[in-house]
């Protein structure tokens, strides 16, 4: 077993081998965490919210759905989720967000959170990949227009995945502390991986 705390408002980095699964736990509860997954034998090849959305035809997640590449390879599957709210619509958050919505400069952001994880594979910052955004509260309501709620995750809530190869997963415990989405409070997250 290997694990790591993720500060809220920070990033980190954990390599999953494949078959083993990997578990982001909401320690203290409320938190969004911002997922991101590379095959570790190319990092060019990564998680694809949107190739997910094309070959599930949904928007939602459900245990058993199988995340997928740029390449429509299938990556990760999703074989736990206690909170059953996630989003994998809405980009991360970065520098500009914070500018343009909150006339704020120099906010942590989930963006440059990943962009420091993934330092030592130099990815150029315009190609850095959107999240799997777990327990994140994004409803689409009728009018196709997208909520933004606080994360309705309870202390201990997790989702956890199956690697379907060798990936490099990175995760940002999203600093966004001017709108709801953390219930205006940043906390940890853990990561577990574990051999089964
Ligand atoms: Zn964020």
């Amino acid at each position: 077993m290997n694990s790591m705390i993720v500060k809220g408002g920070d990033g980190g980095r954990i390599e999953v081998g494949r078959n083993r699964t990997i578990e982001v736990v909401n320690v203290q509860g409320g938190q969004v965490c911002d997922f991101f997954a590379f095959n570790a034998d190319n990092v060019r090849e990564h998680l694809s919210p949107g190739h997910t959305r094309s070959v599930l035809r949904k928007v939602y997640l459900e245990v058993g759905d199988r995340l997928c590449s740029v390449l429509r390879n299938p990556m990760l599957e999703l074989v736990e989720d206690t909170t059953g709210v996630n989003d994998f619509c809405v980009p991360q958050c970065d520098p500009q967000r914070y500018v343009q919505d909150f006339g704020v400069s120099g906010h942590r952001n989930c963006r440059d959170n990943l962009a420091e994880a993934m330092a030592p594979y130099e990815i150029p910052y315009e190609y850095l990949p959107e999240p799997f955004n777990f327990f994140q509260s994004s409803p689409i309501g009728s009018d196709g227009r997208l909520g933004q709620n606080g994360s309705p995750a309870k202390p201990g809530d997790k989702v956890r995945l199956r690697a379907l190869m060798d990936v490099i997963v990175a995760v940002s415990a999203c600093p966004q502390d001017l709108a709801p989405t953390n219930n205006y409070e940043l906390t940890d997250l853990e990561l577990i991986v574990r051999d089964s």
